[in-house]
């Protein structure tokens, strides 16, 4: 475990023999449990374990034919199995006291090989952590197996098979279970590990040796240096932000600072990113530089080393973007390796020949017309005879994932298929069951996201990290976070502001930018919005070198350095600025709105009848108006629909309690230099709301409380303004209403706008919400929802209504969102959650939805502002 993408071979002396191990991960609490259990569940008194391996690419009746056994104990038997490609199903079932109960299923990969012809270490050299309980670090181990024309590949992932064995040359480093490296004393030098192949001969090669850095994270280090710092003496109160690099060598530190000053000044000065600049009094922003030996992330996953098809080496397999040659309406190369798999290697059927392979085989959600010659044959050439070589980086990150990491469909969710009796796909009995066997048995290629860039599991253990969606408080780099203090004296201990808590809500949650110093797209929120991660450029193909002499080993061209042509060498500031904001906008509980995949069902999260928890999307099963597969909605659900539009607004600088002796009113401050706005209002007698700070760990703010109750107040007049000095006016209700609640700091009181009929004015217009009742429909001009689309989205005409200059401004409901085109939400047709990087409109803003919760958050002061500067209102002016 993790490792589900296999290499087993048929001959050697002593022959090397696999043997599985399948744990169950599991956690209580996951914010106060720092540490996972890992418990296995190949024991046959607790656990019932079903092994299913199918050959993919055999002709049907032949599937199950010739494949390698697996016992129960996890050993692999190859002894009758035909060389070649195999994928295999784990079925896990708790056993009970009467029957079982379903704990999930894994799927994996296993190629069989005749034998082993070279091995080598995966990285030049790596860095572990000092811990007494865990191991963290694992060497990758790559081998080259013997050409047998089977249609397996040449190059492999044999990390954690047991085929080396490592011996520590140190004290400082012992090696533990599965090849990871516990570091047990902090090295200033390297110290090193030697790996031997357990074939030798006929494998005659000598040890192996690698140089292996300790590094203490969790230590107390003075090293936080201020950017943009306006207030270090309330470091508590405000949000803070840091930057870290990430696979920087010593040398780069000038472009690292230069990067991140510039982003600094950027972010909080220039339009594309409100509202950032106008909220950048509650910012202070420093950075911390500590070098990587190594320049760039790892990527784990594998990259073209071919120019067919794309006229490039180091395209990312399988490649995400539409196919440059293929006809419109075909698949992306991605869907079809989804659907069929990755090609054989010597695959050289001709399109007609595959296509008739396929509907033999029966693939289910396979169709023809969707893959047309030029993508079939991109398709046969989408493969690599080489793996690219990790990155020794501080921190540990890395682009994608590997084959072996799992995919994007989860394990403990989603059961095992059933297995059929026997391969025949004309029989009515067993169709469906090959059918299901072949979806879920196809997960496998369902890679996670390539511009993920997340923490690589071979550098921090299973025991402290699981996914990117928990918060894994035990990992190296919160402990880093942990031990930051200023670097001016008195050096407070400003890091604990990132350490995540469950116990309070910090306003830094989750402000901690990790740069990696990668010129290929990836960024991401992790450890469940605790951190973010940024590349500095977002380019696509993966350049690399190779020796003439080892083809297989590739390794990562370096960044180019700064010049005078381009001062931040690889560095593309805007790209990188885009990105960061973006991924702060996960912080600040807003969740993609792009799609970069398609479906023609709806996913499982999507059909859930409760809503989702973030505030920027929503979803079918929550918003349905009749039973499916009816598509209608009901929109008044739509929680974003009632967001006020405001004429005037303060920020409360203290929490305020109810007055028991006027029931009726609530006595506010606000500070002496926003009171005179008040006294204003007073004069206009205008009608004031008064909403609560939301209180939820996660940022929620959505649905708003329900109106007149205890946490929105509406429909208030000033009664007094009692202390101009400090900035203090009283509020009473109507004589129907009794205030109960206390207001927390940072609560927000404001003077709704109103429409020209006097009804009160939301963020989406009355037109649009009655054309949205009258359709119960998304907006969606590009009806085609199985397609995944990057575009921005614009409305259809909307009766009575006339949209903002950029008509996908408009805020509504749009369907595609979550990464997927179908069954999610999303308020406009297009926001800086959706696509960062758009070079047309100067790159892309936040949607008004996802600015208007951002400064609620932050500092509701500022929404009279927002409003009158960025609401998108029609041209000429409508009203
Ligand atoms: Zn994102
Ligand atoms: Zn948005």
């Amino acid at each position: 475990m993790p490792h589900a993408d296999l290499h087993v071979v048929r001959s050697g002396t002593p022959k090397p023999t696999l043997k599985l191990d399948v744990r169950l991960r599991s956690v209580t609490d996951p914010v106060a449990q720092k540490v996972y259990d890992l418990e296995s569940v190949l024991d046959p008194a607790k656990y019932q374990v079903d092994f299913t391996v199918f050959a993919p690419h055999n002709e049907p009746p032949h599937r199950f034919d010739g494949v390698p056994k697996i016992a129960a104990d996890g050993t692999v038997d190859v002894a009758q199995a035909a060389l070649g490609v195999y994928l295999f199903q784990v079925g896990v079932q708790k056993k009970q006291p009467v029957g079982t109960s379903q704990v999930g299923s894994v799927v994996g990969r296993i190629q069989v090989h005749e034998r082993f012809v070279d091995w080598w270490f995966g990285n030049g050299s790596i860095t572990t952590a000092l811990d007494s309980r865990f191991a963290h670090a694992q060497p990758s181990l790559y081998a080259k197996f013997s050409d047998d024309g089977s249609g397996a590949d040449l190059v492999g992932d044999i990390t954690g098979h047991g085929y080396v064995t490592l011996v520590s040359n140190s004290a400082s480093v012992a090696v533990a279970d599965r090849g990871r490296l516990q570091g047990l004393v902090e090295t200033a030098a390297p110290v090193t590990v030697t790996g031997t192949f357990l074939e030798q001969p006929p494998l005659s090669k000598p040890p192996l040796v690698l140089p292996v850095r300790v590094v203490d994270y969790g230590k107390s280090r003075p090293v936080l240096e201020p950017v943009r710092v306006p207030d270090v003496a309330h470091a508590d109160a405000k949000a803070n932000i840091v930057f870290l690099a990430e696979g920087f060598r010593q040398a780069d530190r000038p472009l690292f600072d230069r990067l991140v000053q510039q982003t600094a000044d950027e972010m909080f000065t220039k339009p594309r990113h409100e509202p950032y600049g106008m909220l950048k009094n509650s910012f202070n922003v420093f950075k911390v530089f500590t070098p990587s030996q190594d320049e760039q992330a790892t990527c784990g996953f594998h990259v073209t080393d071919n120019t067919v098809g794309f006229g490039v080496k180091g395209v990312p397999i399988p490649s995400a973007p539409a196919y440059p040659k293929a006809l419109k309406g075909s698949y992306r190369l991605r869907q079809l390796v989804e659907l069929v798999g990755l090609p054989k290697r010597g695959e050289n059927r001709n399109t007609q020949q595959l296509k008739a392979l396929w509907a033999r085989q029966q693939i289910p959600g396979f169709d023809p017309r969707q893959a047309d010659d030029a993508l079939i044959e991109a398709w046969k050439a989408h493969r690599s005879d080489g793996v690219l070589q990790a990155s020794d980086t501080m921190f540990g990150l890395y682009l994608g994932s590997r084959w072996a990491d799992g995919s994007r469909v989860p394990t403990t969710t989603t059961l095992a298929a059933p297995v059929p009796g026997k391969d025949d796909p004309t029989d009515p009995i067993e169709r469906p069951k090959l059918a299901a066997l072949i979806t879920r048995l196809h997960h496998f290629y369902m890679m996670r996201p390539q511009q993920a860039l997340t923490l690589d599991p071979r550098r921090h253990p299973p025991e402290l990290y699981a996914n990117e969606n928990l918060v894994n408080p035990g990992n190296s780099i919160l402990s880093y976070l942990g031990g930051l203090r200023y670097s001016l004296p008195p050096n407070p201990p400003i890091g604990t502001n990132w350490v995540p808590d469950s116990s309070t809500v910090k306003q830094s949650k989750g402000l901690v930018s990790i740069i990696s110093y990668d010129g290929v797209n990836g960024g991401s929120a992790i450890n469940l919005d605790t951190l973010t991660s940024s590349t500095v450029a977002n380019s696509a193909p993966v350049p690399f070198t190779s020796d003439a002499a080892r083809p297989e080993l590739l390794r990562r061209t370096t960044p180019a350095p700064p010049s005078p042509a381009r001062p931040l060498g690889v560095v593309d500031l805007d790209s990188f600025i885009n990105k960061a904001a973006h991924e702060f906008g996960h912080v600040f509980d807003l969740e993609d709105e792009y799609e970069e995949f398609g479906l023609s069902d709806d996913s499982d999260d999507a059909l859930g009848a409760r809503d989702i928890p973030t505030d920027n999307i929503t979803s079918i099963g929550f918003l349905r108006s009749s039973p499916a597969p009816a598509r209608t909605l009901a929109v008044d659900r739509v929680k974003w629909l009632v967001l006020p539009r405001i004429r005037v607004s303060s920020r409360l600088v203290e929490a305020t309690l109810p007055d028991t002796a006027r029931p009726r009113q609530i006595t506010v401050t606000v500070g002496p230099d926003e009171i005179a706005k008040w006294v204003q209002a007073r004069a206009d007698g205008a009608e004031v709301s008064l909403l609560n700070r939301s209180a939820q760990p996660n940022r929620q703010q959505l649905p708003l409380p329900p109106t007149n109750q205890l946490d929105y107040l509406t429909g208030l007049r000033i009664v007094e303004v009692r202390d101009e000095a400090r900035g203090i006016f009283v509020l009473e209700g109507p004589s129907t209403v009794t205030i109960q609640q206390s207001f927390r700091e940072g609560s927000v009181v404001f003077v709704p706008r109103r429409n020209p009929g006097g009804s009160p004015s939301f963020v989406v217009e009355e037109e649009v919400v009655a054309f949205l009742r009258s359709t119960r429909l998304p907006l969606n001009s590009n009806r085609v929802l199985t397609v995944p689309s990057r575009d921005d989205q614009l409305p259809v005409p909307i009766f009575n209504f006339r949209p903002p200059f950029h008509s996908f401004l408009t805020v509504g409901l749009y369907e595609g969102a979550r990464h997927v085109s179908r069954g999610f939400y999303r308020p406009t047709g297009a926001c800086k959650m959706r696509n960062q990087d758009d070079q047309v409109h100067d790159g892309r803003q936040f949607c008004h939805v996802c600015k208007w919760l951002l400064v609620n958050l932050v500092d509701g002061g500022q929404h009279a502002l927002l409003d009158r500067q960025f609401y998108p209102s029609s041209p000429r002016g409508r009203r």
